[in-house]
């Protein structure tokens, strides 16, 4: 018989205590369904949380061998806590399930089916979503779509990073170390057989949700300016007509004077919008410059995505050094 695959589950938590025994359980009863085709490990990566988190997840390794715990030095934001995970982790294959059991574990074992079909992504595509407040769905859905039509790159609509990674795209990932992550657009920049499997997203199963306006804002910036320079030739197009538009005034104008030499001067209205107009353009198109700018200033620096305060439950030789490092 072969021996049986490396199941790697990586869960990023940020403050659950209320979740986590809740969370352990349900996905431990998933994985026992698996019976002996998959060894697991369970990788928690505690995002610097302020609660009891870290002691309970200290727990949980302490007693389960199966449980390794990465404990970042601060809270360094959801997608470098999946990206340490990405790093941590020894599996054959990767599911990412956020930690508030939004996610249903029970899902795993249909992304594993898809697996063995020769799949390299299982993607969960969120079907209902439960429990969220029309505000949040609402931006969701405006945010899927903008990033549809602005993107160069197709991003599933819908998906969120709950997600199977076989362990050849994993390796692909890790060689992306750029810092405005945007995970679900470098899976699919990554390739490989993807496909999407229909989940019913439920509610929190406590606690609040950890993404504020702010974050979400960011994190959307993130997205569109991390995959797409459309918003800069946005703004390069419209330069361009008003140009063009202004050209064509300007005939105007002209013809206008040479018509009529001695007309009083009249216009001071149209002439007020037009500066208002072309000043505003202007401050969004240098706004929109800045913007990437900005993300370049933060590349270029080259940081360590994030720092590692602890590890706990790692017992081999390595005693949970970052595998091979893939620092370029
Ligand atoms: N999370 C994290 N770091 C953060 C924010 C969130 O590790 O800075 C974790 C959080 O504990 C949860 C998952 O990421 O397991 C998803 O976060 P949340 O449920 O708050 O986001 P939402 O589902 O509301 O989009
Ligand atoms: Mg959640």
């Amino acid at each position: 018989m072969n021996s049986p695959m490396l199941l790697s589950i990586v869960v990023p938590i940020y403050s659950e205590e209320k979740v986590i025994p809740e969370f352990y359980r349900r996905t431990k009863n998933v994985l026992a369904e698996l019976g002996n085709r998959f060894d697991h490990e369970i990788l928690f990566i505690d995002d610097g949380s302020r609660d009891g988190s870290a002691v309970l997840l200290k727990e949980l390794s302490g007693h389960d061998p199966q449980v390794k715990v990465v404990s970042f030095s601060r809270n360094f934001g959801h997608q470098f806590a999946i990206t340490a995970g990405l790093d941590y982790a020894r599996g054959d294959v990767l599911v990412i399930i956020d930690g508030d059991l939004q996610d249903p574990p029970e899902v795993i074992p249909e992304m594993l089916h898809k697996w063995e079909e020769g799949n390299k992504v299982v993607f969960g595509i969120r079907e209902k979503r439960r429990g969220e407040n029309p505000f949040k769905l609402i931006t969701a859905k405006v945010f899927y779509r903008l990033i549809r039509i602005l993107s160069d790159i197709r991003i599933p609509m819908d998906a969120g990073d709950f997600r199977l990674l076989d362990r050849r795209v994993v390796e692909t990932l890790r060689t992306l170390r750029e810092e405005n992550r945007y995970l679900r657009g470098l899976v699919s920049w990554a390739g490989f057989a993807q496909v999407g499997i229909p989940y019913q997203r439920d509610r929190r199963y406590a606690g609040k949700t950890k993404f504020t306006l702010k974050k979400m804002i960011r994190f959307a910036f993130d997205g569109i300016l991390s995959f797409s320079d459309k918003p800069l030739k946005i703004s390069a197009y419209l330069g361009f007509l008003i140009t063009l538009v202004s050209f064509v005034m300007a005939l105007r104008v002209l013809i206008g004077k040479i018509r009529h030499p001695d007309m009083l001067v009249s216009g001071w209205t149209s002439l007020i919008l037009a500066v208002l107009f072309i000043g505003g353009i202007q401050m969004i198109s240098l706004g929109i410059l800045g913007l990437y700018l900005g993300r370049q200033y933060r590349e270029v620096k080259k940081r360590p995505l994030y720092v590692v305060a602890e590890t706990t439950g790692f017992d081999d030789a390595s005693g949970g050094e970052k595998p091979e490092s893939v620092d370029p």
